[in-house]
C-alpha cells in the first residue's frame, strides 16, 4: 500500500510518499515560501536528484495541488494516478490531552484539534487546513492525524504541572504537553532495535537538537518527562527561541523596551535563542566557523546550549534513576561532532563515556560510546515521516 504523509508549517508543506509495509520511500520533498515571493517546490521523486520548480504557490490549496501533480509528474513523478494513494498521514502539532495516540480522522477528530487551537494557536490552524483540503481531494479515502504531543501524554502529573492555581490546568488545559513526540518516539524505537534490546527494558534519554531542540526521558518506551513545556518555547536555548527564562523577565521587558504582551512573545520567539546570544546567527553552522576563529560571542552562545543539554541530561538520569543510551538527533544532533563532544564532555561522571574517534560522523545511525562505557551514546537519524506512515498504516489495518 501506499501512504501520503503530509506536514503542513505556516508557509511550508513537506511530504513523503511511502510503500507500506516494505517502508520504502517512493518520493518526498517540500514546498518552501508559500506566499512569498520565491515559493518553490523542490521534489526527489524518480530520479536521484533533486528537482526544483519555481511556481507562484499563493496558499496551502495550491501547494498541496502541486505536491500531487509532480507525484504523477510524467517525467520525474512516481504514480500513474492518485488512485494508487491508498491513505494519507497527517502531522498534527498540538492534540492537548484529548489524542493519546494517532487517530483516524473524522468530523469529531476535526472538531477536537479545532479545540486546541486556543493552546497551539501558530500550528493547528494550518495543520487543521492541511486535512481539510486531502479530506476535498479525497473524500473517500481514510486520513491520519499523528499528534507531536501524543507521545508526551504518559507523562505523570507531577512532571506536566507547572507551580500556578490548579485551576488554571482545568480552566485552560495550562500544564506541559511536550512537543517533538514524533522524532522522539522514532528514535527510541531505532536505538533499542540497534542495541538489540526491547525499550520496554530501557532507560533512554533523547536529545532532538535542530533548530527546535527538546530533550527527552523515556523510560520503558514511555515518555516521563519532556524539556518542552505548555508550547515548544520552553526547554533549552534554541535557535531563535529563548528556553526556558524568569518568568519575571517578562513584564521587566514589555515596561523597559515599551513592548506589549504579544511583542514580548515574539521577541521571545524569534529573536532571542543562539542568535540572540550570539547577535550573528540561528544556525550553529555558523557559530562553530565564527567561533573557530574567536568570535567570542559565538563561543558563548554554543557553550550555553552544550551547559543546558548537559543539565537536562544530568536531570533525567536522576528522575528514570539511571539511564541505557543518550541518543543525539535531527539537524545538530546528527550533524555535529563538535556539539556532541562539548555536551559529552563531563557525563563521565554517569558513565558515559564518549569515543572522540567514532564520533567523527555526520548523518549516520552509529554508536559512539567507547567500549568501557557504562551509557551506550548514539547518532540516529530522525524520521518523522516514516513514524506518522508507520502510525498511518497501524490504523488502517484496524480500520
Ligand atoms: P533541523 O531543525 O533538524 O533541520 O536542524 C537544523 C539545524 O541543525 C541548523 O539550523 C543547524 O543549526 C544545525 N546543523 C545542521 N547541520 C549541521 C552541521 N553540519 N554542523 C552544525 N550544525 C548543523
Amino acid at each position: 500500500m501506499k501512504i501520503l504523509v503530509i506536514n503542513c508549517g505556516s508557509s511550508s508543506i513537506k511530504f513523503q510518499l511511502l510503500e507500506m509495509t516494505s517502508e520504502k520511500l517512493l518520493a518526498k520533498g517540500q514546498i518552501e515560501r508559500i506566499g512569498m515571493d520565491g515559493s518553490l517546490l523542490k521534489i526527489r521523486g524518480k530520479h536521484e536528484y533533486v528537482i526544483e520548480i519555481k511556481r507562484t504557490i499563493k496558499d496551502h490549496r495550491t501547494g498541496i495541488n502541486l505536491i500531487l501533480e509532480s507525484l504523477t509528474d510524467a517525467n520525474y513523478g512516481v504514480i500513474q494516478s492518485l488512485q494508487e494513494i491508498d491513505c494519507v498521514g497527517h502531522r498534527v502539532v498540538h492534540g492537548g490531552e484529548k489524542f493519546k495516540e494517532a487517530v483516524v480522522i473524522t468530523g469529531e477528530v476535526l472538531k477536537t484539534i479545532s479545540s486546541c487551537i486556543t493552546i497551539a494557536p501558530l500550528h493547528n490552524p494550518v495543520n487543521l487546513e492541511g486535512i481539510k483540503i486531502c479530506l476535498e481531494l479525497f473524500p473517500d479515502m481514510q486520513q491520519v492525524a499523528v499528534f507531536d504531543t501524543a507521545f508526551h501524554q504518559t507523562i505523570p502529573e507531577t512532571a506536566y504541572l507547572y507551580g500556578l492555581p490548579y485551576e488554571l490546568y482545568i480552566k485552560y488545559g495550562i500544564r506541559r504537553y511536550g512537543f517533538h513526540g514524533i522524532s522522539h518516539q522514532y528514535v527510541t524505537h531505532k536505538v533499542a532495535q540497534k542495541m538489540g534490546r526491547k525499550v520496554e527494558d530501557l532507560k533512554i534519554i533523547t536529545c532532538h537538537l535542530g533548530n527546535g531542540a527538546s530533550i527527552d526521558a523515556v523510560k520503558n518506551g514511555r515518555s516521563i518527562d519532556t524539556s518542552m513545556g505548555f508550547t515548544p518555547l520552553e526547554g533549552l536555548v534554541m535557535g531563535t527561541r529563548s528556553g526556558e527564562i524568569d518568568p519575571a523577565i517578562i513584564p521587566f521587558i514589555m515596561e523597559q523596551e515599551d513592548m506589549t504582551g504579544r511583542q514580548v512573545y515574539r521577541y521571545l520567539n524569534n529573536k532571542s535563542g543562539i542568535l540572540g546570544l550570539s547577535g550573528l546567527s540561528s544556525d550553529f553552522r555558523d557559530l562553530e566557523s565564527a567561533a573557530r576563529v574567536g568570535d567570542r560571542r559565538a563561543q558563548l552562545a554554543i557553550d550555553v546550549f552544550a551547559y543546558q543539554v548537559k543539565k537536562y541530561i544530568g536531570s533525567y538520569v536522576v528522575t528514570m534513576g539511571g539511564v541505557d543510551a543518550i541518543v543525539f538527533t535531527a539537524g545538530l544532533g546528527e550533524n555535529s561532532p563538535y556539539m556532541r563532544e562539548q555536551i559529552c564532555d563531563g557525563l563521565e561522571v554517569i558513565g558515559a563515556k564518549l569515543d572522540l574517534e567514532k564520533n567523527k560522523v555526520q548523518g549516520k545511525n552509529t554508536k559512539i560510546s567507547r567500549t568501557d562505557s557504562n551509557v551506550e551514546l548514539w547518532t540516529v537519524l530522525t524520521n518523522e515521516e516514516l513514524m506518522i506512515a508507520r502510525e498511518t498504516q497501524r490504523l488502517y489495518e484496524v480500520h
